[in-house]
């Protein structure tokens, strides 16, 4: 459990404690996608474009080459090994570097190369000879400026000229110094305060300006306020961009604040399904009879990979202790753990290096690992008010059309309120969860 803020204590910082949480797990949540996506996603789906003015052809590319970038800039693209562009960056690209500079807000979910496109056309805007900061970016957290910078520097590795800032906390610098580095990344709390009060930053010389992670940046006001208050600061023709994994909203209104006039591209996820996986129930009394079935099924079947979903990490804890001595090599993955740590695991688990891979709900968020064939309810998702978490059923189980193979799942079910639950799953997703006998499982192989 986590420990909840005290009331005056969140009366003193301005937040609900929910609040926190929320954004805690978001932010976390993003960084941990970043870790673990080291090569883009698969999409199928169009690339949705708006264009601010109609008008105007719409351009895009097939190739890096297509954009006369900078020698060093393509050299630094290739070295990362990318041979061409993403879906989102074919359009999103010529849109960044057009001449006069547009505004883009583009949303996609993670791992569709939204970083690497801003990183380059910051990197293409910028003019080495002079020693002043010409592009900003601001991300949520400290972490996540972090793993953005490093993508700055392996990008810009060829151009050594251009020189990049941190604005996160911790990072010291005096009222008055100037800035001699010409892309700064940071956090917006420092980033304003360099800006303003310390006027390390003129905010006037800016003329590239980045928004990353608009939907998590939004999960605390004062980052949105904060956000504002610099974008305010700059001048109209500096370029704008946002970008987002999602777009409810809320995200919306916000970046229609900080983005006037914009182009806006957007990549619909890969629809998830449930029609090729092959759903069963199991009936137990209690978690020991659960995992005597799952032993089971997994005496019964091969299973290839497989991963099993508890409830607390207490019970996940206790699971992986209890496959071990089974014999199994099983990772866990828990929610003390650091975002580096779990960002290991699962890229070990990834690698094959454990079959199983027992975790709690709240780790498993966005984790897609396409080769695991069979998943274990060991206890049901359901929300904070015990009904059952039908979203994160699907986004465990199902399976992305097109690339998904088929698959197996499996609830273990040991009390009225679970069988309850899902009750509630099959007539959400209007399909049967049949019952599975564990004593006889020839059904399933
Ligand atoms: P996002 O910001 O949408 O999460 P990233 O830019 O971080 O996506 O890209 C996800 C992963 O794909 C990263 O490992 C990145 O290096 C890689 N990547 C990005 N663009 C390309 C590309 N054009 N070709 C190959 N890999 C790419």
């Amino acid at each position: 459990l986590r420990a909840q803020p005290t009331a005056t204590g969140c009366r003193r910082t301005g937040h609900s404690p929910v609040t926190l949480v929320f954004l805690e797990d978001k932010a976390a949540q993003s960084l941990l996608n970043k870790m673990i996506h080291t090569s883009l996603v698969n999409t199928t789906n169009q690339v949705e474009v708006l264009q601010r003015d109609p008008n105007s052809p719409l351009y895009s590319v097939k190739t890096f080459e297509e954009l006369r970038l900078k020698d060093k800039l393509l050299k630094g693209v290739y070295d990362m090994g990318f041979n061409r562009p993403s879906k989102i960056q074919e359009n999103a690209l010529p849109m960044m570097l057009a001449e006069p500079p547009q505004n883009l807000i583009a949303q996609s979910q993670s791992g569709t190369g939204k970083t690497a496109a801003f990183v380059l056309a910051m990197l293409s805007h910028v003019d080495p000879t002079n020693k002043w900061a010409q592009c900003l970016c601001i991300a949520p957290t400290y972490e996540l400026a972090l793993q953005t910078g490093k993508v700055i520097e392996q990008m810009g590795k060829f151009y050594p000229e251009v020189k990049l800032a941190y604005a996160i906390r911790g990072n010291k610098l005096d009222r008055g110094a100037k800035l001699q580095e010409q892309i700064v990344i940071g956090t917006p709390g420092t980033v304003l305060d360099w800006c303003s009060k310390l006027k390390i930053i003129n905010p006037k010389k800016i003329s590239v300006f980045v928004l990353d992670e608009a939907d998590v940046m939004i999960a605390t006001q004062g980052h949105q306020d904060q956000s504002i208050r610099i974008q305010r600061m700059l001048p109209k023709e500096c370029q704008m961009l946002l970008f987002s994994a999602t777009f409810e909203d809320s995200v919306w209104k916000f970046a229609e604040r900080v983005v006037p006039d914009p182009n806006i591209i957007k990549l619909k996820r890969e629809e998830e399904t449930l029609d090729t996986i092959k759903q069963y129930y199991v009936l137990c009394s209690d978690k020991e009879e659960k995992f005597t079935a799952l032993c089971n099924i997994y005496g019964a079947i091969t299973i290839a990979q497989a991963m099993i979903f508890c409830h607390t990490r207490r019970t996940a804890g206790w699971l992986a202790a209890e496959l071990t001595k089974e014999g199994h090599v099983v990772a866990l993955l828990s929610g003390e753990m650091t975002v580096e740590q779990r960002a290991t695991i699962i890229e070990r688990f990834r690698e094959g290096k454990e079959k199983v891979l027992v975790t709690t709900n709240v780790c498993s968020r966005g984790i897609d690992v396409e080769q695991v064939s069979v998943v274990i309810n060991f206890d049901l998702p359901m929300d904070k008010d015990g009904n059952a978490d039908n979203e994160t059923y699907l986004h465990r189980i199902g399976r992305t059309g097109r690339f998904g193979k088929r698959g197996l799942a499996v609830n273990m079910i040991d009390s009225k309120h679970s069988m309850n639950i899902l009750n509630q799953i099959e007539e959400h997703f209007n399909k049967k969860i049949n019952k599975l006998d564990t004593d006889d499982l020839d059904e399933i192989e």
